[in-house]
């Protein structure tokens, strides 16, 4: 088996020579150490020959992308007397970009005083390439999970939450309030005299007024621990952690306030504009208490709000 002191310069010199791989070797006791050395890997990598580079520090190949932090990197580890394996984005002979595996090594001669460094250079454009697509396309589809996780939720016309996020959330906020035996409130509404008004303005001036309505709505229970949504046509629900009748009661008042101040003129109701009934329920949740039997209780409510005349509050606890 022969050691590597029985293989010959010439041999060497001929192997380097051949790599397909590109080598180079620096100077490192001349000033801003000059290449001295480049294979014909380097040459048909690059793009440059070698008289062009010989002299020069192999910086040039950054173009203007100097600031790299790759770049840091090298430095440091030269200054050390190290050795590195970089990725650098080097540009060739004809200004097309590429990516350079850069791997350099000292080399020292018997005094343990680093006379040269070798460098190897591996053109990794297409695994690169092929990385930077793959962090891309897993953003993109990121972001497209969250677009259709929200458009799960949302309601198409009005965008505010939609009867299937109501009801996970109102299962989720009952549950709760049975764990920490905390009060939780339901509030069911609908608009007033809503048939007479696309009779009268037309479906898609319904379809406004419910847009700005259902707003209105969802802007005024906005907590975490509330979810407003629109629960059918013209009708929206409320549910809301610990808050008593009384809070109920005012919150409740202060929105039917709200939608009539919007000031949607309705000529054929009594009060000329938009209204909206809300019936409520605030409650300690047992046991047995179900989210069909918190909606059958407010929906009860908010009937009794329509025969009380409509535009108006009822709540019961
Ligand atoms: P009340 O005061 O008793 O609630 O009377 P109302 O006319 O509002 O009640 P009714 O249930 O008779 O009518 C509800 C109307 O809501 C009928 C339907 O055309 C309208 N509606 C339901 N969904 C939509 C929608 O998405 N867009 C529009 N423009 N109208 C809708
Ligand atoms: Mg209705
Ligand atoms: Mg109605």
């Amino acid at each position: 088996m022969p050691s590597p002191a029985d293989i010959s310069a010439a041999l060497l010199a001929l192997a380097v020579d051949q790599s397909l791989d590109g080598i180079t070797i620096s100077d490192a006791l001349l000033p801003d150490m000059p290449l001295i050395y480049v294979n014909a890997g380097f040459e048909k990598m690059t793009g440059y020959r070698a008289a062009e580079v010989l002299g020069k520090n192999c910086r040039f190949l950054q173009g203007t992308a100097s600031a790299q932090p790759a770049v840091g990197v090298l430095h440091e580890a030269i200054k050390r007397g190290e050795g590195c394996i970089v990725i650098l984005q080097n540009y060739r002979r004809d200004g097309t970009l590429f990516w350079n595996e850069f791997n350099i090594s000292p080399v020292r001669n018997a005094d343990n005083l680093i006379t040269h460094f070798i460098g190897v250079q591996k053109d990794v454009t297409a695994r690169v390439e092929m990385l930077q697509h793959l962090r891309q396309s897993k953003k993109d589809l990121q972001a497209a999970n969250l677009q259709l996780s929200r458009l799960a939720m949302s309601d198409g016309l009005t965008g505010i939450s939609n009867r299937r996020h109501f009801d996970e959330q109102l299962h989720a906020l009952l549950s709760m309030a049975q764990r920490g035996g905390t009060s939780i409130a339901v509030l069911m509404m609908d608009l007033d005299f809503f048939k007479r008004f696309n009779d009268h303005y037309g479906h898609q001036a319904g379809d406004y007024c419910l847009t700005q309505v259902a707003q209105t709505i969802a802007a005024a229970f906005q907590r975490p621990s509330e979810c407003a949504a629109r629960y059918g046509g013209e009708e929206f629900a409320v549910v809301a952690l610990n808050m008593s009748a009384a809070e109920l009661s005012h919150y409740a008042q202060l929105l039917c306030d709200k939608v009539r101040a919007l000031n949607i003129p309705h000529q054929d109701a009594p009060t000329g504009v938009v209204s909206i009934s809300i019936g409520g329920i605030s409650l300690v949740p047992t046991r047995d208490t179900t989210p069909a039997s918190l909606l059958k209780l407010a929906d009860g409510a908010l009937y009794e709000a329509k025969a009380r005349g409509r535009n108006c509050v009822h709540i019961v606890s």
